[in-house]
């Protein structure tokens, strides 16, 4: 919360969002279904990719760069494989279809490799970690984004040659630990944190981005807006790199959908690629043998001195978990510009209510 937020429910920003989607043209439910998932974002606290993004969207819509109408389709669907072609739907509608599409798979044959091609952008990883984890099933997520100027740079590199794709691992909850999830882009900052800290006016890592000339900086005023200068690097140095890669390609290729090589064409929007191995526990041991491992492992890693005793050890997924139930209590903490351009974009489309 920096000075000059103001707090808006959860419940207000979806109807918000909700109505500015289906006056541009999205489906009823779909709007509400894709507002439910931004906002979702906000409560747990990747801001990055919540209600910020509804200007965005809503250019898409209007330059055809998302189909409203479009219908995800399964395109092969044999043995444990199971490939779904989002047909530029929704993000969220095009994940939840796929994702519902291959549960079956994974709970008969015991895994399932899904891989999902041009959906519109899915936004939070996190959510289908979720629903996998929510159904008993294990899932590993490897994404890339195309239809836009690549932002991360390779290591080593000066210039932007991926976008921050992103790699996601959800395990079940246990009878007494929650669902495990790492949800993370493989840039050491999100694309959207670095705008955020622009328009805030605020630093961020050294060298989390590159300034035009490829020199690292703390200064994201590069990424104001969308014509950004500079790059993104990749967390972890050379094995982020390695890592932002193996995304590229097993999102990229094996879904058909394609890299982010200049080949194809970038017409300014955001598409992401997606391939989702789900396991299903139960093919793989005694669950209740398997529980009590995870159990043992979760509250031996956790019981490490912290360094800081005023920031305690949790695991993947409790950060989030925890502010979600804070910003659900509290609201979303919103930022005047952000405010102003949510408003100024709904009323684009003929919203006339007004948040803040
Ligand atoms: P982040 O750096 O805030 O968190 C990454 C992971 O680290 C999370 O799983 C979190 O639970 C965990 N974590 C954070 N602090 C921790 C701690 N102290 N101890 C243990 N674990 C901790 O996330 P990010 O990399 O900024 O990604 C933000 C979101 O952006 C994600 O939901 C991701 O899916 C999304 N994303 C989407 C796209 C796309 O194209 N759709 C692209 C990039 C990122």
């Amino acid at each position: 919360m920096q000075p000059g937020d103001i707090r808006i429910s959860a419940a207000e920003l979806t109807t918000f969002c909700a109505a500015a989607l289906a006056r541009a043209g999205a489906k009823e439910g779909d709007a509400r279904a894709v507002a439910d998932h931004l906002v979702m974002a906000n409560l747990c606290g990747h801001d990055s990719h919540g209600a910020g993004l509804l200007p965005t969207y809503l250019r898409h819509v209007a330059e055809g760069l998302v189909d409203v109408h479009a219908v995800p389709e399964v395109i092969h669907d044999k043995g444990a494989i199971l490939k779904v072609a989002g047909h530029d739907a929704w993000g969220r509608i095009a994940g939840e279809f796929a994702m519902t599409a291959a549960f079956p798979k994974a709970e008969a044959l015991g895994a399932c490799i899904l891989t999902l091609s041009n959906a519109h952008h899915l936004g939070r990883i996190g959510a289908f970690g979720e629903m996998a984890a929510q159904e008993g099933f294990a899932a590993i997520f490897f994404v890339n984004v195309t239809d836009l100027d690549p932002v991360v740079a390779p290591y080593q590199g000066t210039d932007g040659r991926f976008g921050t794709n992103p790699v996601c691992i959800a395990l079940p909850p246990t009878g007494t630990k929650p669902a495990f999830l790492l949800d993370m882009a493989t840039s050491r900052i999100a694309m959207g944190k670095a705008r955020i800290a622009a328009s805030k006016g605020l630093r961020v890592p050294f060298g989390a981005i590159i300034d035009e000339n490829g020199l690292p900086t703390d200064d994201p005023s590069g990424f104001k807006g969308f014509d950004q200068k500079g790059a993104l690097t990749p967390f972890g140095d050379h094995k982020g790199y390695g890592l932002v890669f193996a995304a590229e390609l097993l999102a990229g290729v094996f879904s058909g959908g394609g890299t982010i090589q200049p080949g194809h064409e970038r017409r300014g929007g955001i598409r992401n690629q997606m391939m989702a191995v789900i396991l299903s526990p139960d093919a793989f041991g005694d669950p209740a043998a398997m529980d009590r491992e995870m159990e043992a492992m979760w509250e031996y890693a956790l019981a490490s001195p912290p360094a800081d005793w005023d920031s305690p050890i949790v695991a993947p997924g409790d950060p989030e978990r925890s502010l979600r139930k804070r910003r659900a209590a509290e609201g979303v903490p919103m930022d005047p510009e952000t405010l102003k351009q949510l408003n100024a974009a709904a009323e684009s489309v003929g919203v006339t209510e007004r948040l803040g």
